[in-house]
């Protein structure tokens, strides 16, 4: 047997890069202002460690279109590169100085926020661009550098007269890119991606509005000012401590968030983690109500203040893809798939913490205010509601603070509730009935009836209630959800003889075998025969199991606990 090494050639490599390294060619100025803000946060942490000799002063990174060279332009006052430097990191295709530093570094570097990892972001440009230069000045006291490449594997590198520190990219836009040469095209790119970065980002300027001077008239225009227009907010509020961040914070980073959105959100839950994973974020709970369709606004998922995608699905249990918000970690990995994603032993954890607290912030809401958190529920009810449905974890914490509206608009915990009922709503097998109406106008004769026996009559209105009985009934014990109309309770609720007078002999059999199960007849009186004879009065218009049928049926079934008639999100 032979072996080998597989040669591979960067003749060969190179144009694979290009092409199939990003699907989406926009994310090259992503990378190239990532290694920008690597650059300047690698700056700041040797001046802060005394390394480099330098004030490190305010810098930022400029984005410049020019528009008649072809040309768009990053430039940072960073770190930048010695001759050497340029071959040892540039040269080396998928050789990463950011995770190089880091190691050098370790210790005092762990938090600088470092973004670069593979060593192949850099070559993203060549997607957009037929040739690409590198001008160059390191902190250190050596002469800049001057790279420039076409895109095939051969380069040159020559000294340059630049005298300030930092770097300067320079991309030639090809002729099928030319989208990137456009103003608005590149803002859009930059609010997308780059919108919390660390690092200040100037594209252009902007006109300023000044105070009037007191002596001015009345008809004097406001004086103004050319100043830069600095696209970011390099310190937002996810990445700071909760207990510096007032209410008012968190609302105007939600503004700032969703600018579109004008409705504000109910609360907020902020993350905060550094063991097992590294993770730090805000959810916010939104307004639901009921209207599911409208969720344009999603959670947004950074790595280290850098945008990367606003579909989480995978990360965040599906039940919480509802809110909306940030979270960051550099801990989860992006270049798998997302099946890939979701046996992650990370991802995993991080779900399951995310899981977590919401459960308890939503628990101190309801044990800390619970008026306020009554009013909310109808808000908020959906996504707990579909979260005891598909996460275990969650109903068991849940099942605490879950409130059961009732007909006399009052809102009841299911201990509550139990408490209520236990002595007079069971059945002979000692089963606790609950009863409930779906519709107050509709039922309205039911439960008045039902109340005036004494009886606690719920009011169960949400899209998948359905399910959440069945979740509550097969998870508790010895207990049955009954509808107010379904029932027979006792001889009082109106009769309906015609509804029943329509049901062929077989539907007629099984309804009274039905009866039999649900109602205790030591403690009712019930007149099964009503059904044959029509000669007393009877109260049960659909058997419980019929209209449950039915209303499976209507949903698309989706079995036990299929979610087959969740809106789509
Ligand atoms: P990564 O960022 O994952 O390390 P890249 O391909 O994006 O990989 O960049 C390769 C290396 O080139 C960086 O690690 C860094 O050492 C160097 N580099 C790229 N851009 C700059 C820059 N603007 N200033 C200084 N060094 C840079
Ligand atoms: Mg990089």
């Amino acid at each position: 047997m032979a072996t080998g090494n597989i040669n591979v050639s960067v003749e060969n490599i190179f144009p694979l890069i290009k092409k199939f390294l990003y699907s989406d060619h926009e994310i090259f100025l992503r990378e190239l202002i990532s290694n920008a803000t690597d650059a300047t946060l690698k700056l700041k942490h040797l001046t802060s460690i005394g390394e480099a000799k330098i004030e490190y002063g305010s810098p930022i990174i400029e984005i410049k279109i020019d528009e008649e060279k072809k040309q768009l332009h990053i430039i940072d006052q960073g770190i930048g590169m010695t001759a050497d430097e340029v071959e040892k990191y540039i040269n080396q295709v998928a050789f990463s100085g950011a995770e190089e530093f880091l190691e050098k570094y370790k210790d005092s570097a762990k938090d600088t926020g470092i973004i670069g990892h593979f060593g192949l972001g850099f070559y993203s440009a060549f997607m957009v661009a037929d040739k690409v230069e590198i001008i160059t000045k390191s902190y250190k006291d050596e002469p800049a550098a001057h790279w420039i490449c076409d895109g095939s594997p051969t380069y040159s590198i020559d000294a340059h007269d630049k005298t300030e520190r930092g770097t300067e990219i320079i991309l030639h836009i090809g002729e099928e890119d030319t989208e990137f040469l456009e103003k608005n095209r590149i803002q859009e790119l930059l609010v997308k991606y780059n919108k919390f970065m660390p690092v200040p980002i100037k594209f252009g300027t902007k006109t300023e509005t000044l105070p009037k001077p007191e002596d001015a008239k009345e008809e004097d225009p406001a004086p103004t000012q050319e100043v830069d227009n600095i696209i970011n907010n390099p310190n937002p509020a996810w990445t700071k401590q909760p207990a510096d961040l007032k209410d008012e914070d968190y609302k105007s980073f939600y503004r700032e968030l969703y600018p579109m959105q004008f409705e504000e959100p109910l609360f907020n839950i902020h993350l905060n983690v550094d063991y097992p994973f590294n993770l730090t974020g805000i959810l916010y709970f939104p307004k639901l109500g009921q209207d599911l369709n409208l969720q344009k606004d999603r959670i947004q998922l950074y790595q280290n203040q850098v945008f990367v995608t606003d579909n989480v699905e995978g990360i965040v249990p599906e039940f919480l893809t509802m809110l909306r918000g940030v979270i960051d970690s550099p801990d989860i990995p992006l270049n798998v798939s997302r099946s890939y994603l979701q046996a992650d032993g990370n991802v995993k954890k991080i779900s399951s913490y995310i899981t977590r607290k919401v459960a308890d912030k939503l628990n101190s809401m309801f044990k800390n205010n619970r008026e306020d958190f009554e009013q909310k529920w109808n808000d908020i009810k959906i996504v707990i509601e579909y979260g005891m449905l598909s996460e275990e974890k969650f109903f068991e914490k849940a099942d605490k603070f879950t409130l059961y509206p009732t007909v006399d608009d009052s809102f009841l915990t299911f201990e509550e509730l139990q408490e209520k009922i236990k002595d007079k709503q069971t059945d002979k097998d000692d089963k606790l009935i609950i009863l409930y109406a779906s519709n107050k106008d509709e039922q309205h004769a039911y439960i008045t009836a039902a109340k005036e026996k004494g009886y606690e009559v719920l009011l169960l209105d949400s899209p998948i209630v359905s399910h959440l009985i069945q979740k509550l009934e097969t998870s508790k014990e010895k207990i049955s959800f009954v509808r107010v109309d379904a029932d027979h309770i006792d001889n009082l609720i109106k009769k309906d003889e015609e509804t029943i007078s329509k049901l062929s002999d077989e539907e007629k059999e099984s309804l009274k075998t039905d009866l039999e199960k649900v109602i205790p007849t030591t403690t009712y009186t019930i007149q099964l025969e009503a059904m044959d004879s029509n000669a007393s009065p009877f109260m049960i218009t659909q058997p419980e199991f019929m209209r449950r049928m039915k209303e499976m049926q209507q949903t698309g079934g989706g079995g036990m606990f299929g979610m087959g008639n969740m809106p789509e999100m």
